[in-house]
């Protein structure tokens, strides 16, 4: 399937027509930057050409399945279905500074399985494509259009670790980044990971003004352990190490999930500032959104301002997180899940 995301294929498609590369330009402009439909896009091509282009291209590769809008907040969930028939999704934000942001998926379920997470339930499936990344975006910006608004930043913490998926993830950054496509600055997108210390080496040596966020839940070996599997394959003092390098290319974020009577006691605390200190890092405290068929609970909103203070108070910058769109199941995979034992039943 040649898509739009196929640069190349693209190119082949302009030289054998003999395109003007200034009409290219303003195809591509319509596309990526205006978030026309297609017909629209096509427009800007010569008459002659259009028939060929509308034969050989696929412009849109996820079909939306469903959208669902927040009646708390200015948050939408998407739900996209993959042309094998999988489900993923992504979160659109409009936080009232007017930065509209998407959290974006890299895979088909996830192999992690970290305990408080939806998607961890599901298992892996397969990567997502660069197109199937990219068009996350794509459609979240036709949808935004008639609101006047696009999207500001991107975040790849929807369904998947995109470290594991580091072919198709760092593409579609190049691309992301594109001046001739979507022209995003590399300070306005973020990548999250469970923390897998060769990827997070690659990844802030080739992109150091991407922002890299650690999900580290726990300083506590054996803590982390449990809410994240994949802590056992690389312990707590290995990522530390990964953590101090990364930081030299700038400030490191951690998102800190808080679970009642898991990782939010005393010790808790003491043991993540014993880990980070001397690390310029940025902590996110972050509120735990329960769903049916999980037995965790989120610690209290009192308790999260305190932990929150108590970390101010020894020197570490820290925002407390609060839900977005939790009306419309946003925690991560929660959607899909449910949608998927539907659809077997
Ligand atoms: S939190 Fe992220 S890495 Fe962990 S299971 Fe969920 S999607 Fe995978």
């Amino acid at each position: 399937m040649t898509t739009i995301y196929d640069i190349e294929a693209l190119e082949e498609i302009r030289s054998r027509n003999a395109v003007q590369p200034h009409r290219m330009k303003l195809f591509r402009n319509a596309l990526f930057k205006s978030s026309n439909d297609w017909k629209d896009a096509l427009a800007v091509l010569p008459e002659e050409v259009r028939a060929d282009f509308d034969e050989h291209i696929t412009f849109q590769c996820l079909e939306m399945a469903e959208r669902h809008d927040s009646e708390i907040d200015q948050a939408s969930k998407l739900i996209f279905k993959t042309h094998d028939g999988h489900l993923i999704e992504s979160v659109v934000l409009r936080p009232k500074s007017g930065r509209i942001s998407i959290c974006i998926s890299s895979q088909v379920g996830c192999a992690c399985y970290c305990s408080f997470c939806a998607t961890g339930k599901m298992g892996f499936t397969r990567n997502l494509t660069v197109a199937e990344i990219l068009d996350q975006i794509t459609q979240a910006n036709r949808m935004l259009k008639p609101e006047g608004r696009s999207i500001r930043n991107v975040v790849f913490m929807g369904m998947g670790e995109p470290l594991l998926n580091t072919d198709f993830v760092f593409q579609s950054l190049e691309m992301m980044m594109d001046p001739k496509l979507y022209d995003l600055a590399a300070s306005r997108i973020t990548v999250s990971t469970v923390g897998i210390p060769n990827a997070m080496e690659e990844f802030t040596s080739t992109y150091p003004d991407v922002h890299l966020a650690l999900s580290l839940h726990s300083a506590v070996q054996e803590v982390r352990q449990r809410m994240m599997p994949q802590a056992r394959v690389y312990p707590l003092e290995q990522i530390r190490e990964t953590l101090v390098a990364a930081s030299r290319h700038g400030k490191v974020m951690i998102e800190y999930l808080m679970l009642a009577g898991v990782n939010d006691r005393p010790e808790d605390l003491q043991a993540l500032e014993e880990y980070l200190q001397g690390i310029p890092v940025h902590i996110n405290i972050i509120p735990f959104n329960e769903y049916p068929g999980s037995n965790l609970r989120g610690t209290p909103e009192a308790e999260r301002t305190q932990f929150a203070d108590h970390l101010k108070a020894s020197g570490f910058n820290v925002t407390l997180r609060y839900s977005l769109g939790s009306d419309i199941a946003a925690a991560c995979g929660q959607l899909v899940q449910h949608k998927q034992k539907e659809s077997r039943t």
